[in-house]
């Protein structure tokens, strides 16, 4: 076989990376079949290997919220590479981009760039405890926050304050020291609350869940959430890993009204590229070396190229227009669907929420992991493989969420419904 296809690629990459993936989501394991090697990207679309094209809502998971290979980014990226790709030492672009971030959050005084969401949220949870002076942390089952130890639970079969690892490697001291309750399940969180809330450093959530496929907060959740950690002292962290700047520019937090101690980010600040960032009030902030006790360094935090690429994505979304673009795209996609669905006589959940959107094999709404878990995943995985024949590239995974960028168009919209419709109607 040709090495230069997807299936030689896959071939030869499974002997020197495991599962032939660098994350385990990219190997298919959940849908079966071979990934696409991708070789391009312009705009909307992507080009694998084998010369196929497809209609991109994968998007790198989230960051490329102007599309593939915007020329803002490729400049900003060019410009930079030819001034020296890292220095290790401070510049006016990770302050340009700092500035951005704490200018678009009414919470964040001061934020820290880092390289990853994943290490966004280890040191915000980090950064909790060294505040608070408490052990203890609760987050929603189905929430993802990055691979960090203790992240790595879900509720346990027994209570609901005591959690397992869901990975191998992880202790059962670090395990012990989360506590999961289901998405919007305020009940969960009041009795967490009663039983430990004095030794509870931190509640983490995705304001929007983006890794049980799209699920929204129920109106009041955050709110409560946000009193209860009040109540008890315990700081209230948003990871917008996702939603920052995906559906306002700023946070999900101010299209809540809702404001908390620290905010992660990630994905679109980086514009593709590797930064993540967690912010806050000063006064929590001051708890970060070298003001204060709690330290958190890297080598290339802050990375000129990457920052360069996160500034020109941020300057191309302050036109507020974009978002309301987006709204309009996705309810295009989203109502497209419903119909397609009626025709079908199917009932899918199809949730939106501006440029999000995702599709759930269910009958009823889905409002937390237990919803999500039992949706049809068999009925997912075929329609993700017939989507894909279609040339329409979906996440390979009923547990993810679809993105919309400023580079997709109504044509793009209509020629996702035509694979839908042949997928679900025709199929
Ligand atoms: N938080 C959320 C909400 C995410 O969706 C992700 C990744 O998908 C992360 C954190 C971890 O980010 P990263 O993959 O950049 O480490």
């Amino acid at each position: 076989m040709e090495l230069t296809t997807s299936q030689g690629l896959f071939d030869r990459s499974k002997s020197h990376i495991p599962g032939g993936v660098n994350s385990p989501v990219r190997s298919y394991s959940n849908v079966g079949g071979t990934p696409p090697f991708i070789a391009s990207g312009q705009g909307s679309r992507i080009v694998d290997a084998d010369g196929n094209s497809y209609i991109d809502y994968v998007m790198s998971w989230g960051p490329l919220i102007l599309g593939h290979a915007h020329p803002d980014v490729v400049e900003a990226v060019r410009t930079q590479a030819a001034l020296g790709v890292s220095y290790g030492a401070p510049t006016e672009l990770e302050l340009e981009l700092a500035e951005m971030i704490t200018g678009a959050f009414a919470s964040m005084d001061m934020v820290r760039l880092v390289n990853s969401g994943t290490e966004a949220c280890m040191t915000a949870l980090r950064l909790a405890r060294a505040y608070t002076g408490r052990e203890k942390i609760l987050k929603f089952e189905g929430c993802y926050h990055g691979h960090s130890d203790g992240l790595l639970v879900s509720a346990g079969s027994g209570a609901a304050y005591l959690s397992e690892a869901t990975s191998a490697g992880v202790t059962e001291a670090q395990a012990s020291d989360t506590f999961v309750a289901g998405f919007n399940d305020l009940r969960q969180v009041e009795s967490i609350f009663e039983n430990a809330g004095e030794r509870i450093a931190a509640v983490i959530v995705e304001p929007v869940a983006g890794n049980m496929g799209m699920v929204l907060p129920e109106p009041g959740f955050l709110e409560a959430l946000r009193n209860i950690t009040s109540e008890y002292g315990s700081l209230l962290i948003f990871d917008e890993v996702i939603t920052g700047f995906r559906v306002v520019y700023g946070g999900y937090q101010d299209y809540a009204g809702v404001t908390p101690d620290i905010t992660c980010l990630g994905k679109v600040i980086g514009g593709g590229l590797p930064v993540g960032a967690y912010g806050g009030s000063e006064e929590v902030m001051r708890t970060v070396a070298p003001l204060g006790p709690m330290y958190q360094a890297g080598t290339l935090s802050g990375n000129p190229i990457a920052v360069a690429a996160g500034i020109a994505t941020l300057k191309a979304l302050r036109d507020p227009g974009i978002y309301q673009a987006f709204s309009a795209l996705t309810e295009r996609l989203c109502s497209g669907l419903e119909a397609i669905c009626g025709e079908a006589g199917l009932s899918l959940q199809i949730n939106r929420l501006v440029s999000m959107w995702d599709v759930h094999f269910s009958d009823s709404p889905v409002t937390n992991y237990a919803d999500a878990a039992a949706s049809d995943a068999e009925a997912y995985t075929g329609f993700f493989h017939a989507m894909l024949n279609g040339g329409i590239y979906l996440a390979p995974s009923a547990y993810e969420t679809s993105f919309v960028s400023t580079a997709h168009t109504e044509a793009d919209i209509d020629e996702t419904l035509d694979a839908a419709r042949r997928a679900l109607v025709e199929g």
